[in-house]
């Protein structure tokens, strides 16, 4: 007992245990799914250790995810553990990495979960955010954490500890685990059930729960102790007297660990106790017969290794949400196999989510992809894409990219200059651009809505950032002009008028766009049928500028001089003429006008394009908008 340590939660995990204990009830079956999605980690980080360290783990022992729940004697109640054979954690590593919240965006989370009176939000919210390890609190009294982490050159002789913590305790206890080193390496998790989460103790939950939300997501084998009784013939199994006596349906223990090989299909430990008494020598007899067997779960491949044919909607659905941790569905997926060059074949899934992450539009030029990530032949190497990162417009994008043909040792920084990282990049990018084009030329207007609410700016950064695709992500933008709340630079010019040589557009940022067509810059191009693109996003100019023009229509900013009509109902000749009358009699006019308004304008002339307003300031041609200028002075400031 005196070498129990007591160490206070870090405050905001004791604000989180309380939010995860008071407000979670409907969404406790997600601790399963964290326990597993930690496991998994451990079990990558160890392989990844392993590749540059061969002490680490050699390869002879399996890696894998054990799940065995224990029922108490007197019939109430129980533990559920969940162990892996991972990188495990040292005594400081499970004071840390459990009684402390390193997460990003934490403060924040706990602030608006704290608020909030709505629990639906809140469940929501913490979809979301990922309870991770505190989730145990939603089913468990107490949670007892063994860990073991691999011997190496800093820490040869490792010992077993244990973390344990009360759902109402503000405090936990590390120490050494009185049973020494029980387990060969990693870490296992015993949960003591809370009354109300017994369901936890029964296998078919258990088997149902992780079929639900890990079964595709993790590349690791995931074995559940299951149990159950069958009626077989008496003869099957030679019982002596001794036996006989122990009636109770407690078995003897069984393995620790199933065996290596992950792919066997048949029960990898079988223990057999018999449960009625045989009196009787035959005629046969019927008993029953307790059976238990590791059984392996997550014997299918994953997801992405499938036949898209085969795959529901609901099952890329689920493997999002838990293999990307995203509490929401995503807006459209691609699943597609391809070869980045050099016989490099892969599979790979890419997704959109259904919202942008936060940060991002916070902080875009700090967004670094973390979601690109990388498999060799179903093994983890990274998600970090290196000089590879994918553009700023596409950073969000979630992908897994399983390669079959690269050597599992490649090294991260190999990797990252390797020349499959610098096509799979292009790859991800090509396919990104076809999926935006199939929504957008699909039926489906509820999700092409609903990407042009989420992506309508994203296609513009990218047409602005990304030179190559420029055309291609501009073709896909969509903007509201004075005729159509709805348009593209193809159907601009699609629906000009005859004679039209110009696209014609009005810019403001943050304006509405049925303000803007109030403007007095387009007045007569209204009045004479023409259609003037409104244009209200920061972005929506540069995009412009950057194009200059659209299948040979120039663009031109209603707001400057320059202006073409074109109309080829108006003879030019006689259009001149009027001009010139216009001019003389206005002279006088103009030349008060100028006097007066001396330098605070570079010119005065007479407008073709007002109808009911008697004078507008426009720019230059060639100068910047009241707009650009703004944003330019924002931008230096
Ligand atoms: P996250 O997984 O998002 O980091 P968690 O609360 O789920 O947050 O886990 C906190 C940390 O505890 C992990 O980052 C990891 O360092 C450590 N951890 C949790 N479970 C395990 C495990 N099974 N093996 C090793 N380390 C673990
Ligand atoms: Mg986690």
């Amino acid at each position: 007992d005196t070498l129990k340590v007591k160490h206070n939660y870090q405050s905001d995990v004791s604000r989180l245990r309380k939010i995860v204990i008071n407000s979670l009830y409907s969404h406790q079956e997600i601790f399963l799914r964290e326990l597993i999605s930690n496991a998994n980690d451990a079990l990558e980080k160890l392989r990844l250790t392993a590749l540059t360290d061969k002490s680490v783990w050699d390869g002879s022992d399996p890696l894998n995810i054990t799940i065995k729940s224990m029922k108490n004697e007197d019939g109430k109640g129980g533990c559920l553990v969940v162990a892996d054979t991972g990188i495990g954690m040292t005594p400081e590593e499970l004071a840390t990495n459990l009684g402390t919240l390193a997460k990003s965006g934490t403060s924040d989370f706990l602030a608006r979960a704290e608020g909030s009176t709505d629990a639906t939000a809140t469940g929501n919210l913490i979809g979301a955010f990922g309870l991770g390890f505190y989730s145990s609190f939603l089913v468990a009294d107490r949670v007892e954490v063994a860990s073991l982490p691999p011997a190496t050159a800093k820490n040869p002789n490792p010992q077993q500890h244990v973390f344990t913590s009360s759902a109402d305790d503000s405090t936990f206890e590390v120490y050494p685990d009185p049973r020494g080193n029980t387990l060969g390496r990693g870490t296992e998790i015993t949960l003591h059930l809370k009354p109300d989460a017994s369901e936890y103790l029964e296998d078919a939950t258990l088997s149902a729960l992780v079929h639900k939300h890990s079964a595709f997501s993790s590349s690791f084998p995931i074995y559940l102790f299951e149990r159950w009784t069958e009626e077989v013939p008496e003869e099957i199994e030679e019982v002596t007297p001794s036996e006989t006596e122990a009636t109770s349906s407690e078995t003897a223990e069984v393995a620790e660990t199933p065996k290596a090989d992950a792919d066997e299909d048949e029960a990898i430990v079988e223990d057999v106790t018999i449960e009625e008494e045989a009196k009787e020598p035959p005629p046969p007899k019927m008993v029953n017969v307790t059976k238990e067997q590791w059984s392996h779960l997550n014997k299918q491949p994953p997801l992405w290794a499938r036949d898209p044919k085969n795959v529901t909607k609901e099952e890329y659905d689920l493997f999002y949400t838990t293999f990307f941790k995203d509490f929401q569905r995503p807006l459209a997926w691609h699943h597609f196999s391809g070869d980045a060059g050099s016989g490099s074949a892969f599979k790979a899934l890419l997704f959109f989510p259904s919202k942008l992450p936060e940060e991002y539009w916070q902080k875009p030029l700090e967004y670094k992809s973390k979601d690109v990530k990388l498999m060799v032949k179903r093994v983890f190497i990274t998600s970090d894409l290196g000089d590879q990162a994918l553009p700023q417009w596409a950073s969000w994008v979630k992908v897994v990219v399983d390669a079959e043909d690269l050597p599992l040792n490649v090294s991260r920084e190999t990797l990252q200059s390797n020349r499959f990282m610098r096509q799979l990049r292009q790859l991800i990018i090509k396919r990104m651009i076809q999926l935006f084009t199939k929504i957008s030329e699909g039926d489906d207007k509820a999700q092409f809505d609903k990407m042009h609410e989420t992506y309508g700016s994203i296609l513009k950064l990218g047409a602005v950032e990304d030179e190559k695709n420029r055309e291609k992500l501009a073709g896909l933008a969509r903007f509201t002009s004075n005729q159509r709340n709805e348009t593209s630079f193809d159907q601009y010019v699609e629906n000009k008028k005859k004679g039209q040589k110009q696209i014609f557009y009005l810019a403001e940022i943050g304006k509405k766009p049925e303000d803007l067509a109030q403007s007095v810059f387009i007045e007569k191009l209204h009045a004479r049928g023409y259609e003037v693109l409104l244009l209200t996003e920061p972005l929506d100019e540069i995009l412009v500028g950057h194009l200059r023009q659209w299948k040979g229509m120039p663009f031109q900013d209603a707001a400057k001089a320059g202006l073409k009509f074109g109309d080829e109902d108006i003879d030019p000749e006689e259009e001149k003429e009027q001009q010139k009358t216009l001019e003389e009699n206005f002279k006088p006019l103009i030349e008060y006008l100028k006097k007066e308004a001396g330098d605070a304008v570079r010119d005065v002339v007479l407008s073709n394009r007002l109808v009911k307003s008697p004078c507008a300031i426009v720019a230059e041609t060639g100068g910047y908008t009241a707009n650009v200028a703004k944003m330019m002075a924002a931008s230096n400031a």
